[in-house]
């Protein structure tokens, strides 16, 4: 009722702006600026597509959520913008508001998700293995227009460097899964730093940008890691949900696995398997068809919303 009554006042407001500016114009006049939208329809459009900031936290059962940035209108610019331009189409300039309290400014901690105030998932893929589905995964994830995250062992990135560097050139993120796949609680400290450091040296050599993340092997890990990772300018990240395909389930089981797991904020693991590359465009349909936007996981720590509002409105726009 409320989303309904504040598109009535957009269409309104526009149509009565539009229908100013398609006026005739006399033969001598000079050229005129089309009036501009009414406070009321920037109070409209604030109102519909505005969000508040939502701040990091530490939780007991899921350790540092990171926060989102919200998004507000500036008023002023987008009238100057709109003025500007005289295209018959209102151009909204928003400000990104960071939240009050980030997730760099929480004690270091391992990371399971994201926010639940957005409805959107990251998938990550933990690659250790498999590199004779990597192409076909990243084929799925060109067709769906999706980026996810490619947690890379750096053993096998020094194998398949060209692997690595399609993930990058098709723009996903690239990040650590450690190098050889060992046990990170078992590592003396000497060791565990040397895991952080020489896989990214690895994965940097191949990619040119410098893992930002670390999702340590099997998910195992201890008081250690969080701390280590953030004086490397790292997060350490864990999961929401696991498709465990590693044990190569049928694909429905994987989609049904998603289904189960996918709630505003998951992150989702898998890996280069035969069954996943099966489920995955199964997978993301259905995450759309549910509304999710898909995100990277350094959008979700670098707190970034998964859409953008709008930046200009169309009579188009407003009809549809
Ligand atoms: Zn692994």
């Amino acid at each position: 009722m409320q989303a309904r009554h504040l598109c009535l006042c957009l269409m309104v407001g526009v149509s009565t702006w539009m229908m100013g500016a398609a006026l005739p114009v006399r033969a001598q006049a000079p050229a005129r600026p089309a009036p501009l939208p009414s406070a009321r329809l920037w109070e409209g459009v604030s109102r519909a597509w505005s969000s508040p900031p939502v701040d990091a936290r530490r939780d007991r059962v899921w350790h540092n959520i990171p926060g989102l940035a919200g998004f507000a209108l500036d008023v002023p610019a987008s009238e100057r913008e709109t003025a500007r331009s005289g295209d018959g189409a209102v151009h909204l300039v928003w400000r990104l508001v960071p939240p009050a309290v980030r997730l760099q400014d929480l004690p270091p901690d391992v990371i399971y998700r994201g926010p639940a105030q957005e409805k959107s998932v990251a998938l990550m893929v933990n690659v250790s293995w498999g590199e004779a589905y990597v192409p076909k995964m990243l084929q799925v994830f060109r067709d769906a227009h999706v980026k996810a995250t490619f947690f890379v062992d750096g053993a096998w990135a020094k194998k398949f460097p060209d692997l690595v560097r399609s993930m990058a050139r098709d723009g996903h993120a690239v990040e650590s899964h450690g190098s050889g796949h060992p046990d990170f609680r078992r590592l003396s400290d000497a060791k565990l730093g040397a895991q952080l450091d020489e896989t990214n040296r690895i994965l940097e050599a191949i990619t040119g940008r410098r893992p930002r993340l670390i999702a340590p092997p099997a998910g195992s890990y201890d008081a250690r890691l969080a701390p280590l990772a953030k004086s490397r300018g790292m997060y350490a990240i864990l999961w929401t949900a696991d498709t465990v395909d590693w044990r190569n389930p049928p694909p429905e089981v994987i989609v049904q696995r998603v289904q189960r797991g996918a709630e505003p904020g998951a992150l989702v693991l898998m890996h280069p398997t035969r069954s996943t590359v099966e489920a995955l465009p199964a997978v993301i349909r259905w995450l759309e068809a549910r509304g999710y936007r898909l995100k990277t996981v350094e959008d979700v720590v670098d707190e970034r919303p998964a859409v953008m509002p709008p930046a200009t409105l169309a009579r188009d726009t407003l009809r549809s």
